[in-house]
């Protein structure tokens, strides 16, 4: 069986650490030659060496615009094309209303939501010229139900899903597809995984976190050809919190 991934140039930001360089690691192993862009420059260059040939590391500030042209100039010059961008950064930066500041909340909507948008237009036409290509933007369960405390985290996530419609629509006649994933709780940095987390384990139906990987596993169908008919929609993969209630 070939590889899920042979031929495919992917840009993957925020992947120097947890989901990202998990989806960078099984990327190359699926064929993929990937651009790893962060702002964490020394883990970044790390993943990248240990990867070899297939994998370059860019800094990648998701709210700069330029560094976005930068990184899918990378892709084109080192690998040939780009058919493949996934919007993975992000951060978690909560607090209830009345004490959050405007400061946080426009920090947090210029990562997480702002950050894919300025992705979505430095790689448009790339993307359009490597046809089929594929756009794969990671909101979060928090883009499906609410979570009190964490309210630009969640508006973000939200508007997150929102892009990923609009975006389909408009670029599924030029060959690309657009969707969006939405983890529950994994164990990476982000939550002080594995020893320090304090989030409740049992929020789901598996009564466990999940890992990297299970949703690395989501984000290659959909980055791959195998995923060719699915468009414009959201994909849960949380253990089932977002089921309802028991
Ligand atoms: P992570 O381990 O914290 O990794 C995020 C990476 O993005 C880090 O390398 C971080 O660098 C980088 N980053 C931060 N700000 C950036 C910027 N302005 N430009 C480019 N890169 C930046 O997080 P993760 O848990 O793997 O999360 C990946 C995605 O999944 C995020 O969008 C997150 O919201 C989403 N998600 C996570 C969970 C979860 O439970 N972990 C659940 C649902 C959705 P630094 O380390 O230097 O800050």
């Amino acid at each position: 069986m070939s590889a899920r991934l042979s031929g495919r140039v992917a840009l993957i930001s925020g992947a120097a650490s947890g989901m990202g360089a998990s989806h960078a690691r099984a990327f190359v192993a699926e064929g993929a030659s990937v651009v790893i862009g962060d702002i964490a420059d020394e883990a970044g260059a790390k993943l990248a060496a240990e990867l070899g040939d297939a994998a370059v590391f860019t800094h990648l500030d998701v709210t700069r615009g330029a560094d976005w042209d930068l990184a899918v100039a990378t892709a084109v010059e080192r690998f040939g094309k780009l058919d493949v961008l996934v919007n993975n950064a992000g951060i978690l930066d909560a607090g209830p209303i009345g004490t959050y500041t405007e400061k946080q909340w426009q920090h947090t909507l210029s990562i997480n939501l702002t950050g894919p948008f300025l992705g979505l237009t430095a790689a448009r036409d790339a993307l359009v010229s490597a046809r089929p290509s594929s756009v794969v933007n990671i909101s979060s369960a928090a883009g499906i139900q609410g979570v009190p405390g964490v309210h630009a985290y969640t508006a973000s996530k939200f508007g997150l899903r929102g892009l990923t419609k609009s975006a389909a629509l408009e670029l599924a006649p030029h060959g690309v597809r657009v969707n969006s994933v939405h983890p529950g709780g994994i164990l990476t940095p982000m939550l002080g995984a594995p020893e320090g987390t304090t989030l409740d384990r049992g929020a789901n139906t598996l009564k466990r976190l999940g890992l990297p990987e299970e949703v690395t596993s989501l984000v290659v169908y959909l980055a791959s050809t195998e995923s060719s008919y699915c468009n414009g929609a959201e994909y849960v993969v949380d253990g089932g919190m977002t089921a309802g209630r028991a």
